[in-house]
């Protein structure tokens, strides 16, 4: 296979978390682009409904499926309503993620709580199901969105529960990818940087320091992750288990 082809989805099956919008929405167009059915997994199914009928345009099949990956009952249920409509998992994006900033000192439980089940908890339980599956097909690769927070502390904004839940997603991923590499089943994660979506854009007190501190100057746009994620979606990277690709423009440098 010419290593084009080997980026090539054409007939998979994916489903991408967070699919509605920013990072998430972005990479499902990559994976359809590729050829991938894919399925919008959100909270907020309305505007997942929008991007589903968006990428039908590229000729695929897609669904939207209202789910909060923090309740175990519901990505049940998702998997199920994607098995159903597409007969099998290949891919999956485990990528819904939130920010909650309070210095430590003063952070209530629940912000803590609330955290740590939808970044942490939520890529466990969907990668968990994805796993399931596709551990029966013998075959898959799941990606999960982990940050250079996961890496490092970043400043001024105080985020110890991000930070701690971001280094907990790079950890379960290798985990997962030990104990799942038997089965042909690959698992990766993304650490992104700064990257202009809703996440970031609101915070603008902040943004002028993180630009400072960031070596190319300027944040990436969400389309500047789709070809980590595709690499770690496709066959191109069929040795590839177990690590986490930093995307930040050199944030990690320094
Ligand atoms: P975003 O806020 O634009 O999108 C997040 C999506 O997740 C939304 O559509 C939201 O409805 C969905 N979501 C939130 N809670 C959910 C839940 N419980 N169940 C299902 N869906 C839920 O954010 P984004 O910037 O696109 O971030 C996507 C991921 O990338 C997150 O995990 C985030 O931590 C990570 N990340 C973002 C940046 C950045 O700079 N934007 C950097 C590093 C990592």
């Amino acid at each position: 296979m010419s290593i084009l082809d080997q980026f090539k989805l054409t007939g998979k099956k994916a489903f991408v978390t967070g699919g509605a919008r920013g990072i998430g929405k972005s990479v499902a167009t990559a994976l359809a682009e590729a050829g991938a059915d894919v399925a919008l997994v959100d909270l907020d199914i309305e505007t997942a409904e929008k991007t589903a009928a968006e990428l039908r345009q590229l000729g695929v099949n897609t669904i939207a499926v209202k789910t909060d990956v923090t309740n175990p009952k519901e990505v049940e249920a998702m998997i199920d309503a994607i098995l159903s409509a597409f007969g099998t998992i290949d891919i999956a994006f485990n990528n819904a993620g939130i920010c909650i900033n309070e210095p430590a000192a003063t952070m209530t439980f629940e912000a803590w709580k609330k955290v740590i089940d939808i970044n942490l908890t939520g890529v466990f339980l969907t990668a968990q199901a994805a796993g399931r599956a596709m551990i029966q097909n013998k075959k898959g690769t799941i990606i999960n969105t982990a940050s250079m927070s996961g890496h490092i502390v970043n400043e001024p904004q105080p985020q110890c529960a991000y930070n701690a839940s971001k280094a907990g997603v790079i950890l379960l991923t290798k985990s997962l990818a030990a104990e799942w590499a038997e089965h042909n089943v690959r698992v990766n994660s993304i650490s992104p940087g700064y990257i202009g979506t809703e996440m970031t854009l609101s915070a603008k007190q902040w943004i002028p320091g993180w630009l400072a501190r960031t070596p190319q100057k300027r944040m990436g746009n969400p389309e500047e992750l789709q070809g980590a994620v595709l690499y770690l979606a496709s066959d191109a990277s069929t040795f590839t288990t177990g690590t986490d690709l930093v995307v930040d423009g050199g944030f990690t440098c320094w």
